[in-house]
């Protein structure tokens, strides 16, 4: 799933959830208020202690209803279809229950309570819900239109149907407006989302070679070297090319370059199933393997023999270069943490470099 429309759903079914929570139990609230005064409670108590339970828990069950987009976009997507069923289920209940109250001459007193809790709920659903234009205006229609089509043929009851006609018309046009703002919004926060995100990854890259930054380097480092603690292997290679500085007085700065873009891409290949291969200086590389001291060393120096033996084409030139490689094996008797293992391969490359460059050298050993 792209991650545009991840943080879509997610937006929108944080969004739905939050806006929910608050609503449900006005529901109940005004079915109390209409039954109570409409003494439906002594007439029909069996009807309505199952309409203050039917209200009680669809206000209760938007709760939980809570999606978890990040972790599982199908599952947030049937959470965010069942808080609007419930939505729905609610406004459906309303609409029945305001259209029998009306019909019913027992309650003719409290005609007054109904309409009014009829107007505010659906102005209610018009004006939270606009996240979905169609279900919202569903909803509202569903809470709203009813009643009012009862209210057209009760007798004296014109002025109101008329009055309550406009007001639904008003709600129609805010449902539009609200959609359209709130979507203009969300396109805003998804967009500034992915932009951050696509700086987050820059900011471990390194931009000349694609290849990992000395910064994700460490990272992945200190990570490994936790890991390894449990007894798993973590090899260290670093990777320095010889005298590049007179690869590039003799080439120039854009074959240097190009030299150095050639063997990260070769490094990337040699070593695919390292967990970071990173340029971590102007020409020099990191890699971890999950390997023992001998296997990183026999893979090192298959690398070193095969760069030396096929030169890299930079633009119409071709360099040979040669590399010096610091090896050092993670043993955490000797070891501390990623620092000490850090500084055991650089001083292992320095070694390599004293005792004449071209080589791969072990920690604690000159070869
Ligand atoms: P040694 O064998 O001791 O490693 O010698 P060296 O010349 O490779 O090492 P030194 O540290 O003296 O110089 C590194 C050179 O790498 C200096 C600089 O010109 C070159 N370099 C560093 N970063 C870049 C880069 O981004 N592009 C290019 N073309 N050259 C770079
Ligand atoms: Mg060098
Ligand atoms: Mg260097």
């Amino acid at each position: 799933m792209p991650a545009t429309s991840q943080y879509r759903l997610q937006q929108v079914s944080a969004d739905l959830h939050e806006r929910a929570l608050p609503g449900g139990a006005f529901y109940l609230l005004a079915w109390l208020l209409l039954a109570g005064f409409g003494g439906m409670f002594a007439q029909r108590p069996l009807l309505s202690g199952a309409l203050v339970l039917f209200f009680g828990a669809a206000a209760a069950v938007r709760f939980p209803l809570r999606a978890r987009a990040q972790h599982d976009p199908a599952g947030a997507a049937r959470h965010l279809r069942m808080l609007w069923g419930v939505l729905l289920a609610t406004a459906v209940a309303w609409g029945a229950v305001s259209v029998r109250a009306l019909l019913d001459p027992g309650f003719v007193a409290t005609d007054l309570v109904n309409l009014v809790a009829t107007v505010a709920l659906g102005t209610a659903f018009a004006q939270v819900f606009p996240i979905d234009l169609r279900r919202c205006a569903l909803g509202t229609a569903l809470i709203y239109v009813p009643p009012l089509a009862v209210v057209w043929t009760l007798p004296g009851m014109l002025p109101v149907a008329a009055a309550m006609s406009l007001h639904l018309v008003y709600l129609g046009t805010a449902l539009v407006r609200g959609h359209r703002e709130y979507h203009r919004r969300l396109d805003l926060d998804v967009a500034l989302r992915v932009e951050r995100d696509r700086y987050e990854v820059l900011s471990r890259l390194d931009p000349l070679t694609g290849l990992s930054n000395r910064r994700r380097f460490a990272e992945v480092l200190e990570q490994d070297v936790a890991l390894s603690r449990g007894g798993a292997p973590l090899s260290l290679l670093i990777v320095d090319l010889d005298h590049f500085k007179s690869v590039n007085d003799r080439h120039g700065h854009a074959s240097g370059d190009a030299c150095l873009r050639e063997v990260g891409e070769r490094l990337r290949d040699t070593f695919a199933a390292a967990s970071v291969v990173a340029r971590i200086g102007g020409e020099e590389f990191g890699v971890l393997l999950p390997e023992s001291r001998a296997t990183a060393h026999e893979l090192a120096e298959a690398f070193r023999l095969r760069l030396r033996e096929t030169p890299v084409r930079a633009g119409a030139t071709s360099i040979a270069p040669t590399t010096s490689i610091g090896l050092a094996t993670f043993d955490p008797a000797r070891h501390r943490g990623s620092e000490d293992l850090f500084r055991a391969a650089d001083r292992a490359l320095y070694a390599a470099k004293e005792a004449g460059r071209d080589r791969t050298v072990g920690e604690g050993v000159v070869g």
